[in-house]
């Protein structure tokens, strides 16, 4: 345990006051499973991994949701720790590091761990945390590797825990809809789709970022790749059969010595229906269009954190708001957890995006189709 001295002594009372209503998850099992944790409402989440997204995104998210709250930090940085505790009301019990973390199977206030990290370490976290019996909740990309996905869900599954992937696209309303047209089929058949996710950044004065090194999951691909990879899927409600053509490369070869700046790639889906992506860390890309026999429709943006809408070729406004994304995301999560119900986005959506993910890879080595069976 490290040190706590210095910390300030009393904390703010949290916020959130719903009284606690304690209920067990047991119907989520399987009868003979290990034993699921207790959970009350709102769930206890702890945040594992206190760099920009955690900081800026989701602890005030935090504050915006009804079935959750920040009650607990895991970090590997103790400089961090009294700013979250003053901003947050975090107790000095609910403090842990990456190296005390078992610990928290004794830690009745946190039920849910939300890993936050670089890519690369988000297996062993998400692992560590399902040992721990806490429900995982995970960033995108899932993991590094299918192997890695499947590793994750097994120990959840093992400990009687629940895991899902922060796509918090499928959780926004507009996206909701056209995820719907894949099943109502208002302009008839799917014909071609178009995603493109991916922005223009980094200098010379980032050089060492994980974004960069393909070791810590860096590049385009795993990065702003995956919001497309996951909207070809979801516009069609199917898998893809192949990864038709691929293509990566690098214009500032100087800070993309390592990884990807750029990928284009084709999806080949059941029918002949083609999803045509680009993602990119030199372009800002941010669009969705699906062309159907009898009309077509588009998201523009499709993946920024507010605003995200659109427009059919009939005229239909894709235009529903939501307060806050990730509030929105995590109450989703939270009340299908309190309700024993299936998440939304579960594991298996991660692993099978990191299938794809590494099929395109593959593709751009090769330069040879890749099938997805
Ligand atoms: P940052 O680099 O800003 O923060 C990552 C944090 O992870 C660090 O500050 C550190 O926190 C912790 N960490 C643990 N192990 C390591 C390690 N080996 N090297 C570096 N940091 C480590 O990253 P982001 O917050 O931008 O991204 C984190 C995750 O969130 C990624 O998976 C990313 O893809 C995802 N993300 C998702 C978004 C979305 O819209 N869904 C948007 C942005 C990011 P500490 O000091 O507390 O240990």
């Amino acid at each position: 345990m490290w040190t706590t001295s210095g910390r300030r002594q009393f904390f703010q009372t949290i916020a959130a006051t719903t009284a606690a209503t304690t209920m067990s998850c047991e119907q989520n099992e399987d009868s003979g499973g290990p034993t699921p944790p207790v959970l009350s409402d709102p769930l206890g989440v702890a945040l594992l991994g206190l760099g920009s997204y955690a900081s800026t995104r989701l602890a005030p998210a935090l504050q915006l949701t009804k079935h959750c709250r920040l009650t607990g930090i895991i970090t590997g940085t103790p400089s961090k720790v009294g700013e979250w505790q003053n901003r947050y009301a975090i107790e000095d019990k609910n403090v842990y590091n990456y190296e005390n973390m078992a610990a928290l199977i004794d830690n009745p206030d946190i039920h849910v761990v939300y890993v936050v990290t670089p890519n690369h370490v988000h297996a062993q976290f998400a692992i560590a945390a399902a040992r721990a019996k806490k429900h995982v909740w995970c960033e995108k990309p899932m993991a590094m590797t299918p192997e890695e996905c499947q590793s994750m869900i097994d120990a959840c599954k093992e400990n009687g825990v629940k895991l899902c992937i922060g796509y918090r696209m499928q959780h926004e309303p507009n996206t909701q809809t056209v995820i719907g047209y894949a099943t109502s089929k208002p302009f008839g058949a799917i014909q071609k789709v178009e995603a493109l996710s991916g922005f223009s950044g980094f200098g010379s004065s980032e050089a060492d970022v994980w974004r960069l090194k393909r070791a810590m999951g860096g590049g385009a691909l795993f990065d702003m790749g995956v919001y497309a990879i996951n909207a070809a899927r979801y516009v069609t409600g199917q898998e893809p059969v192949r990864v038709k053509t691929a293509r990566q490369w690098s214009e500032r070869s100087e800070l993309f010595a390592e990884v990807d700046e750029w990928t284009e790639f084709e999806l080949e889906f059941p029918a002949g229906v083609i999803a045509s992506c680009r993602t990119s860390f030199g372009e800002n890309l941010n669009r969705l269009e699906v062309s159907c026999a009898q009309g077509s429709y588009f998201l523009e943006p499709m993946q920024a954190y507010e605003g995200v809408s659109g427009e059919a070729s009939d005229g239909t406004q894709l235009n529903l708001t939501v307060q806050n994304q990730q509030a929105k995301q995590m109450d989703d999560d939270a009340l299908a957890l309190l309700e024993g119900r299936e998440l939304l986005v579960p594991g298996e959506e991660g692993l099978r995006d990191l299938r794809i993910l590494k099929a395109i890879e593959q593709s751009a080595s090769t330069g040879q189709p890749v099938e997805l069976t």
